[in-house]
């Protein structure tokens, strides 16, 4: 994109516009969730959320990915990283998410754990063509958006004849998310904004039930702040007018049909599966398993892990954050004992996580 037109995406007189027409299209409350964290940072960082009309009620989704890796997947992979044929390579957010007894990877690694921080996949490889004598784990967290290029570095494995590496997959997409949160009877969400960046991989399509079998308003959105404006007045005046549509407003990055490609890639290697989700529980078919033609790079396989449910952290919300039901500064431990330089749970670890944005951005 022209930085000439990234320019018009923080326009003032352009905002400015957006902003009063949103004003006068809201009737009452509007209860959006921010499905996605970076759109929660990119409210707070644009100063938006200061001058947005007070009917505007923001809510937090389950859109970070660290956020909703449930704790008995980070308890499988702090074991994992007891062992010391295994060398873990992760993304580096991977690194403080505490597990169920509060240790964390970081810790495991200055216990003599080897633990690598990557930037990709391909990264991952490389680590393994030069260990022959370790197994190396890739840490597959993420949604759609991150797991084509998961699916492409096993491909890459077995094309290059690289045996020792493998992926621990706990990939979640999020659309069984969605499901399973307006499924919930305690949820009182009025629209969503959709993430932009998982948008491009699954499109509109996954998105319509939202409308059609919920009556609820959806807006796929970009992260600047004419993005976000255009996305609420959307939302807003869908409700004053009482229909329900799911539109892709974020078009010069988004196709409505997604990116073929990346879903292809991404079922040749995974199979949908039942997975755990942080605070929320099990949600049907909203995993991603290694499939068996890659069965032989399958960390969960080889190792034998298998993830069952197990208690939450003691005091943590993260929970109720995830689904919108508690703002972050209202958990007990906010900025108290929760803090990034001493997170105890998830949302206070990522960058993308709703907590260390409300903390960051010093809403108490
Ligand atoms: S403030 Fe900390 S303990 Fe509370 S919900 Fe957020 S991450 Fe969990």
């Amino acid at each position: 994109m022209s930085l000439e037109l990234l320019d018009q995406f923080h326009d003032p007189d352009l905002c400015k516009s957006v902003l009063k027409r949103l004003e006068a299209a809201l009737t009452g409350p509007l209860r959006f969730m921010e499905v996605c964290g970076t759109h929660t940072v990119a409210i707070f960082r644009s100063g938006l959320r200061s001058i947005l009309p007070k009917e505007i009620i923001h809510l937090s989704g389950p859109g970070c990915p660290v956020c909703v890796t449930h704790e008995s997947e980070v308890n499988a992979f702090l074991d994992l990283a007891e062992n010391p044929k295994v060398i873990i390579a992760t993304f580096g957010d991977l690194m403080r998410v505490p597990g169920s007894k509060s240790r964390t990877l970081k810790a495991a690694q200055a216990d003599g754990a080897r633990v690598e921080v990557v930037y990709s996949p391909p990264d991952a490889l490389k680590i393994a063509a030069a260990n022959p004598d370790a197994t190396v784990v890739f840490l597959g967290v993420g949604f759609e958006t991150t797991a084509p290029g998961v699916a492409a570095s096993l491909k890459m494995a077995k094309a290059q004849g690289i045996t020792n590496y493998r992926v621990l997959s706990f990939h979640k997409i999020v659309p069984p998310a969605l499901d399973a949160l307006l499924s919930d009877p305690d949820t009182d969400i009025d629209a969503f904004i959709m993430p932009g960046h998982v948008s491009a991989i699954i499109g509109l399509a996954p998105y319509l039930p939202v409308a059609s079998k919920y009556g609820k308003s959806a807006a796929i959105a970009g992260f600047e702040p004419l993005d976000i404006l255009q996305a609420l007045l959307f939302l807003a005046e869908c409700k004053r007018d009482g229909r329900a549509e799911v539109v892709n407003l974020y078009r010069r990055v988004v196709r409505d049909e997604g990116n073929a490609k990346a879903r292809a890639i991404m079922a040749e290697v995974f199979t949908p599966a039942d997975a755990l989700w942080r605070g929320i529980g099990n949600i049907p078919g909203s995993g991603l398993e290694i499939n068996d033609a890659y069965a032989a790079y399958d960390a969960k396989r080889e190792f034998g892990i298998t993830i069952t449910e197990c208690p939450p952290l003691p005091g943590c919300k993260c929970g109720d954050v995830l689904k919108g039901k508690m703002a972050p500064n209202l958990c007990p431990l906010f900025g108290k004992a929760c803090t990034p330089a001493k997170p105890v749970g998830p949302c206070m670890v990522s960058t993308e996580g709703s907590c260390a944005a409300y903390f960051k951005y010093q809403v108490d």
